[in-house]
Formats: structure tokens, sequence, C-alpha cells
């Protein structure tokens, strides 16, 4: 079989990789780009012919891991995607709110490029029609089942711990002597709120894992919940309110149930208000919802009950709804989007806020580089914000126990537990953090190790 990596090969975002075995072609993901020169990235030809894939296996639903499939089914796709029942569910909202996304930037870019004096016009990368177009094409599966593709193919899905949905998917591409490729996509930390820990398989001839962390190490969860508490307790007291941005997929959710956690176990007052300002978070969470049997133990009964009156969360859907958060001006915890505060509501709240001393931002996720979070969590003094300046005067908390990846430690236990010496891919890392776990790899586990660089192929 020849693997093909066409993503996430040093760095981060893109995942996809390439199959071809027995007059078979499948895709691990299709994600798409993000970051520095994402736009060019996503938008040049596929490296593959769409209409002769066969399948693509979708690991879980963010949006660097699925982002591309409305292109793919655009240009030809004519296959099945196949991925679990949770990551299909959440992809349809996600696709739709992505699709929606490159539409407003296209209409905005064109309308840039008119009041410049040209007369381009710039196309969104999909449309919403081309992402409900997509869904058809989803197929549910079950996690620990072993299926049959064809042509011998076998796969199984196994519980990677990250957001609800998340897999690692097992392949079975050879039957004498049998072969095996196991794709990690994202693994979570162990004691990941709401979704079980990363579950494990026994053996794989080859391995391909990812390295978000691959070089670093996250701190306790436990200091991590003590500072959050005290930065809400603070703010309250100070009276104002904490803002929160937070990414609609599985962070809003973690933290709705941290909250909770929190609450029950005395540590903040009750009732808490929680206001998450987003419609895409809305119906992530209502997913979340529907789905208790792949909750762990503790956050069994957390969702779908009725919670009492210690946590109230109120979701805003409409513009109006969201507008009138700002009259509230103590005593409440606003989520909202995006995580970066490069979109979505949360620049609103942060444009009518961040002047107040009595508020505070809570940063709880990475802030990339040239982001409106990232200079607030740089310490600017003042920064623009839909074409304000605005004095930086609320407190700042940046909080990092909260990450949905393992740590480097974690993954090198996860790559530990098999029993026999996998040879590995690491991928879907920075170049340095890559290429420092690869060295990790090596000395600790003693397994054969390869960095993939983009469009690099192997026979295995
Ligand atoms: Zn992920």
């Amino acid at each position: 079989m020849k693997i093909t990596f066409l993503g996430a090969a040093r760095k981060v975002t893109g995942s996809c990789f390439h199959l071809s075995a027995n007059g078979l072609q499948f895709l691990v993901d299709c994600g798409m780009h993000q970051g520095l020169e994402s736009d060019e990235l996503n938008r040049r030809p596929f490296g593959f012919n769409p209409r002769e894939i066969d399948c693509v296996f979708l690991t879980h639903a963010h949006i660097d891991h699925t982002g591309l499939v409305p292109r793919l089914v655009r240009e030809g796709f004519k296959g099945s995607i196949i991925t679990t029942a949770a990551t299909a569910e959440l992809s349809r909202v996600m696709l739709a709110d992505s699709a929606h996304i490159q539409e407003m930037d296209a209409q905005w870019m064109t309308k840039k490029a008119r009041r410049a004096g040209s007369e381009k016009v710039v196309e969104p990368l999909y449309s919403v029609e081309d992402a409900i177009a997509s869904i058809p094409f989803f197929e549910k599966k079950q996690y620990g089942e072993v299926y049959n593709l064809k042509n011998g193919f076998r796969y199984r899905f196994c519980d990677a711990g990250h957001i609800l949905g998340s897999a690692t998917l097992e392949l079975w591409y050879r039957n004498s002597p049998e072969r095996t490729i196991l794709f990690s996509g994202d693994i979570g930390k162990k004691g990941n709120p709401i979704v079980q820990d990363p579950e494990h398989t026994a053996k794989a001839d080859y391995v391909v894992v990812e390295s978000t962390y691959g070089n670093r190490l996250h701190k306790g969860v436990g200091d991590s919940l003590e500072e959050l508490a005290g930065a809400v307790e603070s703010t309250f007291r100070r009276g104002g309110n904490v803002y929160i941005p937070a990414f609609a997929v599985g962070r809003t959710q973690d933290l709705i149930y941290i909250f909770n956690k929190l609450v029950r176990e005395g540590r903040l007052a009750s009732p808490l208000e929680i206001y998450v300002d987003s419609p895409l978070a809305d119906e992530v969470t209502k997913i979340y919802s529907s789905h208790p049997e792949l909750f762990d133990k503790d956050a069994k009964g957390l969702f779908g009950k009725k919670k009492g009156k210690a946590v109230r969360v109120h979701f805003t859907s409409s513009v109006d709804a969201s507008m009138k958060l700002n009259r509230i001006t103590s005593g409440i915890i606003v989520l909202a989007g995006s995580g970066m505060c490069d979109g979505g509501r949360i620049r609103h709240h942060l444009k009518h806020n961040l002047w107040r001393p009595e508020c505070s931002v809570v940063f709880v996720g990475f802030q990339a580089k040239g982001t409106l979070g990232r200079a607030i969590v740089d310490g600017s003094k003042e920064v623009w914000i839909l074409g304000d300046k605005v004095a930086v005067q609320s407190r700042v908390f940046t909080i990092g126990g909260f990450s949905a990846h393992a740590d480097q430690k974690e993954l090198l236990e996860w790559l530990g537990l098999f029993q026999n010496k996998p040879e590995v891919f690491i991928v879907h890392g920075e170049e340095s953090a890559a290429l420092d776990f690869e060295k990790q790899v090596k000395e600790k586990l003693g397994f054969v190790t390869k960095v993939p660089a983009l469009g690099e192929s192997y026979e295995i």
C-alpha cells in the first residue's frame, strides 16, 4: 500500500492522508488548513482525482480534519464518508457553519477589491449548498466494531477521548501476512471532561500519530480549576462580568461541565449564570446532549437532565438577544467564539467591556500569532476591535490546563502501550514539536520513526 501525506505534515492543520492499494483509493481526513498561507493551500489542486476516491474516513469533527469535504464533493467525489455517528452529526452543523464563513469572507474580499477599484470577484472556497450536498455521503459507524470495506480491507474505530465522536482508525490492508495501520486522529488527554479516556489497541504494524503537544507538558487540571474559580470569584466581587473566548465544539461543552463541577463542589457560589452566545455552540451542545452513551462516568447525568438551580446556562442564538447581553453589567459568565477572538460575537463583547477594569477575560486555549486574542494575552495596552480603539483595562487570565490534547508524556505512554514495536509516522505538530517528539520516541521506545514532509509518499 502507498501512503501519501497531503496535510498536517510538519504542521498542525490540514490533516489529509491518501492511501492506495488493491485498486482502491481512500483518504483519512480531509481537513482545512488554518493560519499562515492557508487560503492558498486550501484552494490548490488536491493531488488526487476526487472522482477516483472510494471513501474518506474522518477521525473527528474538528474543521482541520473535515473542512475540505464540501470542496471534495463539489469536485466530483462520489464515494462514502465513513465516521462515527457523533462525528457525522457534528460535521453536518460545522461544515454548514464553515461554508457560511467562507461565503462571508468572499463577499468581504470582493467588496474590499471593489473599493480599491478592481472588478475582481472572490469566489468562496465552497458554499453552504456544497456543504449540504456532502451530507448524504456520510455513513455512521459504531466504536469497537470491525467492518469490512471491500477488496479485503477491514477497519475499526476506537474512542480517541478528544471530543465527542473522536476516533482512532485501525485499518487492516493485507491478510497474509496480516498488516495493519493505525491513525491516532487527535488523542485526548486522560480525564478530559465529558468524553471517555482514550482507548487503546494492542498492536499495529504502522502508526500515524499526532504531535500537537509533542514537545510540551500540560499544567495539572487541579491548578487550572483553582485558577478559574478564583478568576470568576474575584471578578464578581469587583462587580464585573467574565468573558471567555471559546470554540463552539468541545471547549464550550467542557467549560459548562467544569463550571457545574465547581459549583457542585462548593468552589463557586450558586446560582451561576452562564450565557453561551453562539448559535453553533447551541446546536453542538444539543448534539452532545443526545449522546450520553459516549460520556464518561462523571459526565453522565450532566447533560439531558434538568440541572436544578446550581448553574443556569442560557443560549443566545439571535443577534438581538446577543446585543441585549450588554445590558447585564455584572455577575455573569459569557462564553462566545471564536476561541482566538479573530471573528465571532466575542469581539462585540470585548469592544463593549474590555475597557472596564471590573471585568475579566479568561483565555483557556491556544492563541495564534496575529490574532486579537494573542495581542491581549501578550499585554497590549490598547487594541483595535471592529474599527474602534479599546483600552485593555479588564483583568486578563491565561489558564493552560484545559487542552483537549494529550501532552508529550501522555503521547509517549499511548505509543508505549503497543505490544509490538510499530513503525511510526509523526504528523499534526509544528515542525519543532514533531522533531522533538521523534527524538523522544526513538530514545524512550526504540521505535523506527519518520516525520514526513508535505507530499511525501511511502510504501508500507
Ligand atoms: Zn481536534
